[in-house]
């Protein structure tokens, strides 16, 4: 077992900071704002080869490793910690990675080079208003007709609708839609990648609304109305039928990656904290001399190395089966170390930011100092995007018990 990254990877991490450092931390508060656009950090990102990065050489893109991933998405979340940088960067991981993996040569080859040049985007619309973590009972329709497939339903809580159409390309979705009978459920999806604006165009047969959200201000997410939107037969992402285990895929790896983003937020903030408990003082004492405060600061940087390396096991495995198809490594490992990446980084991110919040006192809660928007963005992980925290201890669980734990 070796701890050290090889110098590829040190090096990769040296450009990832120094793209940071450029592109997102100096815009990250303005972004959550709402006064700087996403696209220019798309753009800075792109330029870094950092959009779409495990997209293959042969459409444009890096092929990067999950593992360099799980590092870039620590360093883009350490420099936004708002998290909507991380969220687009680790989107972009997975959902055209799906595409890569189960979908046409001709949408491959359509879509994926856009992405890797921060052209487009490609996210995932599972959710619809009666609920998010029985993706089996999704209502969302697809009709075949002579001319491809159309959608009707409504997606909910959708990220980066306005991203897509605010992109040169444009984009779209990974949809997850009914092709047989409700009550055959998860034996009956089927998905399509469903494009919004394709070619600079707006596509009809949609409409969308962003949500208002707490925080991840940078990176709207919207309701997703389908009223018609054509979808070509070469855009069936998956085989007919089977798209709910592909989904489950996609989440699987988005886990990983999502976990490494939330201990770039959980650092972000022990850092902040770290020259403040030092420098405040209350009773004529640096509250950091107050095992209170720095006992406390001490179990929370331990779960942190801790979590760190669950998080890079998920995105080792993940790369072990994906991409070197080693024997031995199921979908099961990636699934069930994807869901304790998730778990455990984003409980850890979410009580981090509230002992933060604490040491910092009354100003964390105006909006003049910063560590509530990196509260927020972990938040949103924490209370449901990509799967709730039960639906992760149900993957887990599973995997170690059985389908008797359902
Ligand atoms: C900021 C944000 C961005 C998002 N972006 C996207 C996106 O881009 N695309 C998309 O498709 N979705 C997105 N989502 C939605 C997200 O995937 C859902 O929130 C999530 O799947 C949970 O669904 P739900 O919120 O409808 O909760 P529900 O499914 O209604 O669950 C409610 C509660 O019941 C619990 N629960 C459910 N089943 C069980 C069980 N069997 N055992 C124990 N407890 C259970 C859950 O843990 C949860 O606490 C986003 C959400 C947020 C907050």
């Amino acid at each position: 077992m070796d701890f050290a990254l090889s110098p590829e990877e040190r090096l990769f991490l040296e450009n990832v900071r120094s793209a940071v450092e450029r592109h997102v931390a100096p815009h990250w508060v303005d972004l959550d704002s709402g006064r700087y656009p996403l696209e220019r950090v798309i753009a800075g990102l792109a330029q870094s080869g950092l959009a779409g990065f495990t997209i293959g050489e042969e459409y444009g893109g890096q092929g990067g490793s999950f593992l360099m991933a799980a590092l870039a998405a620590e360093e883009i979340a350490y420099g936004d910690p708002s998290m909507s940088s991380a969220v687009y960067f680790l989107l972009e991981c997975t959902w055209p990675y799906m595409v890569q993996l189960y979908g046409s040569d001709e949408a491959k080859r359509q879509v994926l080079p856009e992405v890797a040049a921060g052209r487009a985007f490609i996210g995932i619309a599972s959710t619809e208003p009666h609920g998010g973590s029985d993706v089996a009972g999704t209502t969302t329709l697809a009709r075949e007709g002579s001319d491809g497939w159309r959608l009707y339903g409504e997606k909910s809580m959708v990220t980066g609708v306005s991203t897509a159409l605010g992109l040169p390309y444009g984009g779209g979705f990974v949809t997850v839609a009914r092709t047989g009978p409700q009550e055959d459920r998860h034996r009956a999806i089927t998905l399509f990648l469903a494009m919004v604006k394709e070619g600079g165009e707006v596509r009809a047969g949609f409409r969308h609304r962003d949500h208002e959200e707490l925080g991840r201000g940078g990176i709207p997410t919207a309701y997703l109305y389908l009223e018609g939107l054509e979808v070509p037969r070469q855009h069936v992402v998956g085989p007919l039928n089977g798209g709910f285990k592909v989904a489950m895929e996609g989440f699987n790896l988005a886990r990983a990656i999502i976990g490494a983003a939330s201990i770039g937020v959980a650092r972000w903030l022990l850092d902040r904290a770290r020259e403040w408990v030092k420098e405040r003082k209350v009773f004529d004492r640096p509250i950091a001399a107050y095992q209170g405060v720095s006992f406390k600061y001490a179990e929370l940087y331990a779960r942190l190395e801790a979590t760190r390396l669950a998080v890079y096991r998920a995105a080792w495995l993940a790369d072990k089966y994906y991409r070197e198809a080693a024997p031995g490594y199921t979908v099961h490992d990636v699934a069930a170390a994807g869901a304790v990446a998730k778990y455990l980084a984003v409980g850890l991110a979410v009580e981090v930011g509230l002992e933060v919040m604490k040491w910092f006192g009354g100003a964390s809660y105006f909006r003049e100092l910063p560590v509530n928007r990196a509260l927020l963005g972990a938040l949103s992980y924490y209370v449901g995007a990509e799967g709730a925290e039960n639906i992760m201890k149900l993957i887990i669980a599973r995997n170690l018990l059985g389908r008797e734990v359902d």
